[in-house]
């Protein structure tokens, strides 16, 4: 249970190499923020800025630069407190103004749960979030409402846990934030699917608590047989499956427990690859490898990257465990993603950061930066020299990929630029670029779009050939005496409300 005390110490003594000015800059941002918050308590009863508190400091944990965690502290300020865009300017400048006001952007999206919609936010996410850093924030603020679900009014907690499944825990994913990936999903699990979750955790109890046993039996000889060998640079620990993904994987296998050799295994970190060879070669020389689970993931990458030697041993007395032999430098690509690589220094250089900024967004969702082309071929050249190798690889998706799941998304999204638009309940929609009011009309339903008389656009009344754009927020009109017209075929763009409109004219014979 977390306490409601807070001290700035606990998020300052996560970060490294701070400077005078981020220490000041965390104090000002604690300060600022529990002063706004004042008096405002949260479902749980605790005051609301345990909150965002909770929120700095799992970014400093995560290795943040000091805007960033900054911004975490600020994130709610704008959006439920007196605080406006201008304090926050003023007393902390435009970087941290414009991850603030990026965060609270993307605290406007509602979730429905259809499925089409699920892609058009985790796009209208990536798209909208004008810094990765705000994607990173958000996600962080995430994780601390789940782990508070259970205080939040009970209708309100599926949708934000489903919201939390089918969004914000693959985008986790896709930043190769797995740490995150995995609590995200582990916490949404047990409130979308309550009865799978209850049944998961018995087995994984009970089948961690026999392969804890192995584990430590092997890794007590093995810490033995390293000291030996004077290898001192070398740490170890269990890892267990998380819930979800091993629901996820038993549907996969037929069900079958015994299918699934990885539930809990035992990591060990090395200093440095030729160490990585050398511990596999003494596992191999102690206990019998299972034949074909040896996995050579360093010399032969995953297609997201994925660094790492496997191989499943029998440790003699029954058990059967799996290894995993990495470098430090793997360890955190592989558990924090993004996170360990472009916020872990502090990035003085904004152009630097632009850059990289541009280069991940253009990998999540490809198109999204076409309109700048010009700049394009520098920027991936730059981001090509620059870029870490496992991100190197996920542009590489002619490779053949173990995740069906991931190429097909990545297909999806190259299919084509969108835009996104809201309707004025918060509904997100994408369409294709210089879609209309009427294409946004026929995309909810045919018998709207067959009845539409007017577009408020920002709620200004505009016609119905005006060319939708990012952000704008589409209030349809219907009236019963409305019909198409000819004309609406030169409005529309979607193949869908052109196949409409024809059908109604040739039913109404109109030529
Ligand atoms: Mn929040």
């Amino acid at each position: 249970m977390e306490t409601t005390e807070t001290n700035v110490s606990e998020i300052i003594d996560k970060m490294k190499n701070l400077s005078k000015e981020d220490i000041s800059l965390i104090k000002k941002a604690y300060d600022f923020s529990k002063k706004a918050h004042e008096g405002q308590k949260r479902y749980s009863g605790e005051p609301y800025f345990t909150h965002v508190f909770q929120t700095g400091k799992n970014l400093a944990e995560i290795g943040m630069c000091p805007p960033v965690v900054a911004a975490g502290l600020l994130h709610d300020t704008v959006e439920d407190t007196e605080v406006t865009d201008e304090d926050i300017k003023r007393e902390f400048g435009d970087e941290i103004l414009m991850l603030v006001e990026g965060v609270t952007k993307l605290g406007t999206i509602r979730y429905r749960g259809l499925k089409r919609h699920i892609e058009s936010l985790r796009k209208f996410f990536i798209a909208s979030a004008n810094d990765m850093r705000v994607l990173v924030i958000k996600l962080v603020d995430r994780l601390h409402n789940m782990e508070t679900l259970e205080h939040v009014p009970k209708e309100k907690q599926l949708r934000i846990a489903q919201e939390t499944l089918e969004v914000y825990a693959p985008l986790a994913y896709r930043l190769g934030m797995r740490v995150l990936n995995n609590k995200l999903e582990d916490l949404a699990f047990k409130f979308v699917y309550p009865k799978e979750y209850s049944e998961i955790t018995k087995i994984l109890k009970q089948r961690s608590k026999e392969d804890i046993k192995y584990l430590e039996k092997v890794d007590r000889s093995l810490k033995k047989i390293l000291a030996r060998e004077g290898m001192r640079d070398v740490r170890t620990m269990y890892r267990v499956k998380g819930i979800y993904s091993l629901f996820r994987k038993l549907e996969r296998k037929d069900k079958d427990i015994n299918k699934i050799y990885d539930i809990s295994a035992l990591r060990i970190i090395t200093k440095n690859i030729p160490d990585c060879y050398r511990v596999l070669g003494l596992i191999h020389s102690t206990w019998r490898p299972l034949p074909g689970r040896i996995k050579d993931f360093i010399a032969v990458p995953k297609p997201n990257g994925y660094k790492s030697i496997h191989t499943t041993i029998f440790t003699g007395n029954g058990g059967i465990v799996e290894i995993q032999i990495r470098t430090e430098d793997m360890h955190q690509e592989a558990e924090y993603g993004i996170a360990s690589h472009i916020f872990y220094k502090s990035s003085k250089d904004q152009s630097e950061q632009a850059q990289s900024n541009r280069y991940w967004f253009e990998r999540l969702v490809p198109g999204i930066m076409k309109n700048r082309k010009n700049q394009d071929e520098d920027f991936k050249k730059i981001a090509n020299e620059k870029a870490p190798l496992w991100i190197k690889k996920m542009m590489d998706y002619s490779s053949v990929s173990e995740s069906q799941e991931f190429l097909d998304d990545i297909r999806e999204d190259l299919f084509q630029q969108r835009v996104f638009v809201f309707t004025p309940i918060g509904d997100v929609i994408d369409l294709p670029v210089e879609s209309t009011p009427i294409d946004l009309a026929y995309s909810i339903h045919s018998d709207i779009g067959n009845h539409i008389s007017g577009a408020k656009v920002n709620g200004k009344l505009m016609s119905l050939d005006t060319k939708l754009k990012n952000g704008d927020i589409v209030e349809i009109e219907t009236k019963k005496t409305s019909k198409p017209t000819k004309k609406w075929l030169d409005y529309a763009k979607t193949t869908d409300a052109k196949r409409h409109i024809k059908a109604f004219l040739a039913e109404n014979n109109v030529s």
